[in-house]
């Protein structure tokens, strides 16, 4: 039977790296996005031509009404067995006093509050005591949730922390119902969040607290998540995988 896997946020950057990879390693897909359908499409057709189904579906992981509607369409494939909690924005770099209470309030609802959501109808559906086959969670964390962030976004550096914390709790509450709970936590990576927060130099300014010296690339991030959602990581519960170049 093939793995039914929803990846949120998988219209670009490390949830489209993650939606290649898991296409190549057999799973149908579930592609949730916020708004940039042809993004979304693109990774779609790139996942399909592995042999997989793969349907794009808009939903803002902080509306509780999207994530039913996410997870509605992928019972539509069939036995849902995955989930990579991947959506995520830093949305505004600065010091937290020069912060919008906006961009504070976002940061939180989709890093933290859509991770809890989407965990939560998983947990409804992929429970073996609920009628679930069982499954396993992937959460993405950050480095910042260690580093802190200073002077560029010590809240989202929180709520990472939160992911943290909760893929630990959550790893023990599901551990006698066949779902693993991880997380990774990558350093920093080349893709358009940091444009999406206004500063897209931010992998040049910041790469110099690199220890090896370079940006990650996507595709470095997408086999750690895949490695611990497949049955080599039977073993591995409320883990949080570092890949951050030694950050
Ligand atoms: P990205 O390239 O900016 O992509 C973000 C993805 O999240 C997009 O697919 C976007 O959808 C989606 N998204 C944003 N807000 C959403 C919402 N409210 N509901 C549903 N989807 C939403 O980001 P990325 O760098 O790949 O980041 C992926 C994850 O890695 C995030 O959790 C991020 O915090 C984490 N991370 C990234 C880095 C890094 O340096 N890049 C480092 C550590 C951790 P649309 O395309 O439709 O807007």
């Amino acid at each position: 039977m093939r793995p039914i896997t929803i990846i949120t946020g998988g219209s670009r950057g490390i949830g489209a790296a993650t939606a290649r990879w898991l296409a190549r390693a057999g799973h149908d897909l579930v592609l949730g996005y916020r708004g940039n359908r042809d993004g979304a499409e693109q990774v779609a057709a790139e996942a399909t031509a592995h042999g997989g189904r793969c349907l794009p579906v808009r939903a803002d992981v902080g509306q509780e009404s999207d994530v039913d509607r996410l997870f509605a369409a992928a019972a539509e494939l069939g036995t849902i067995t995955g989930l990579v909690n991947n959506a995520g924005l830093t949305a505004h770099i600065a010091d937290l006093a020069d912060t919008p209470v906006a961009a504070i309030r976002q940061v939180i609802d989709v890093n933290f509050l859509g991770t809890v959501l989407c965990a939560r109808r998983a947990a409804q559906v992929m429970s073996t005591r609920r009628g679930g086959a069982g499954g396993a969670i992937v959460n993405i964390s950050s480095s910042a949730a260690t580093l802190g962030s200073p002077h560029e976004y010590v809240h989202y550096a929180g709520a990472k922390a939160a992911v943290d914390a909760f893929t630990v709790g959550l790893a023990k509450e599901l551990a006698e119902d066949g779902v693993r709970v991880n997380a990774v936590a990558p350093g920093l990576v080349r893709t358009d969040i940091h444009a999406g927060a206004g500063v897209p130099e931010r992998i040049e300014t910041a790469v110099s607290r690199v220890p090896v010296g370079r940006a990650g690339e996507p595709e470095e991030i997408a086999p750690a998540i895949g490695w611990l959602l497949g049955p080599e990581a039977t073993y591995t519960s409320g883990a949080v995988l570092r890949v951050a170049g030694g950050l």
